[in-house]
């Protein structure tokens, strides 16, 4: 339509996807074009081949709760664990009372030491925990990868969306503090005055792009092993959270054991000599012997996240409305208080278009 405006959103991860299906949902006849700079969608949640391993593998096994209902409608199949079973290293011993686990549990969801979470962030998520019924509390995990699970039926539901892969924005030019001018490797997007430009770009690349705020990151790493066949776990359980250990949750997936360790800054182990220090871990925890190293992949996010410590969570920005007159802001970083996590990526873009088309 001519003289309507056109949505720019920068990026296509899980925050860059929402705000494209809802720019969709409630403007279906404005131009709606999505620019990524990776050859695929998905950012930080995506699976891909490897060639290592050769099968395809999530960046991370990726969880979600009962509450996260905005991301659940494109979670197209879930296994709910209701009560996660917790293995402690010293004792030997497994038992199921998150209560006792609450640390462990923090540092899973905010990936930030429990004790440094501000308490507008604990609040946050509290409402949306409320009521606190096993429903809200249950944790979702899929044994599809998450190409299938939720970029794929994200991807198949923008069919009036444009999307351009390989696009990285290099700069912006403006003119009367609006954007007119989204300067790509691949060439220049003019932006009219009255276009609107989401920007869904992780913290570091939008901080490079427009500037403000520097954050300070947290490390996750995963490790896969490929297994013949799917491994047991104490309790027959197929999630189990590690206290005391150098893992912090294992999966038990058809043909592959995961690992996750979050907040992982203090790891200074070389990949290989890491792998096979969890694995020994593993094998003891499962009580067998951990001689043989099945094949194994590293996967090291150093800024899989912003810290959500106190002095991060203060720089996170309190609105949508970034700071030219037609940019909007999304992201998981982007929503201050809440976890950085599927659902806060998610609602970000719900909230940028409604700023933005306000
Ligand atoms: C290891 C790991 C484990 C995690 N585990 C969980 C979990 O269990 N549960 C959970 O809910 N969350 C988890 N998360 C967090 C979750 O993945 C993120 O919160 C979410 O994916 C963020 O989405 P996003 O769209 O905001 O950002 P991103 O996914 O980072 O998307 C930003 C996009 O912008 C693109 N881009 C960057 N620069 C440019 C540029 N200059 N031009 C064009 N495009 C650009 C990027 O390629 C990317 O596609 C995990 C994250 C990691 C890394």
């Amino acid at each position: 339509m001519r003289n309507s405006p056109h949505i720019h959103i920068l990026g296509a991860g899980i925050a860059g996807l929402s705000a494209a299906y809802y720019a969709q949902k409630y403007f279906p006849r404005l131009k709606i074009s999505v620019y990524e700079a990776a050859a695929v969608a998905g950012g930080r949640c995506r699976s891909f081949f490897s060639d290592k391993l050769g099968v395809e593998l999530d960046n991370a096994t990726h969880v979600i709760l009962g509450a996260n209902r905005r991301i659940r409608k494109f979670w197209t199949a879930d296994e709910f664990i209701n009560k996660p079973s917790f293995y402690n290293v010293s004792t030997g011993k497994t038992d199921h009372h998150s209560l006792k686990h609450l640390e462990h549990l923090l540092v899973s969801v905010y990936n930030t030491k429990g004790a440094d979470v501000p308490l507008s962030s604990l609040l946050k998520l509290g409402q949306e925990l409320f009521p606190f019924m096993p429903p809200q509390l249950k944790i979702c995990y899929s044994r599809q990868n998450l190409n299938q699970l939720t970029i794929e039926p994200l991807l198949n539901s923008l069919q009036a969306v444009e999307i351009n892969y390989g696009y990285r924005l290099l700069e912006v030019k403006t003119r009367e503090n609006k954007i007119c001018q989204l300067c790509f490797n691949r060439g220049h997007v003019e932006v009219a005055p009255h276009d609107i430009v989401i920007s869904a770009l992780d913290a570091k690349n939008f901080g490079r792009i427009f500037g403000g705020e520097e954050f300070e990151y947290r490390r996750i790493i995963n490790i896969y092993y490929r297994t013949s066949q799917k491994l047991s776990l104490p309790g027959g359980v197929d999630m189990l959270g590690v206290e005391g250990g150098l893992s912090h949750w294992l999966f038990a997936l058809p043909g592959l054991l995961a690992v996750t360790i979050s907040n992982a800054q203090g790891i200074k182990l070389p990949r290989e000599e890491l792998a096979r220090t969890v694995w020994q871990e593993v094998s003891k925890i499962r009580g067998v012997s951990g001689a043989f190293l099945p094949p194994w992949e590293v996967l090291d996010y150093p800024r899989a996240t912003i810290a959500q410590d106190k002095a991060n969570n203060q720089k996170r920005p309190h609105t949508a409305q970034g700071a030219f007159d037609n940019l909007y802001l999304a992201g998981d970083w982007s929503m201050k208080n809440w976890p950085c996590s599927l659902e806060a990526a998610f609602c970000s873009g719900l909230r940028a278009v409604k700023t933005a088309l306000k």
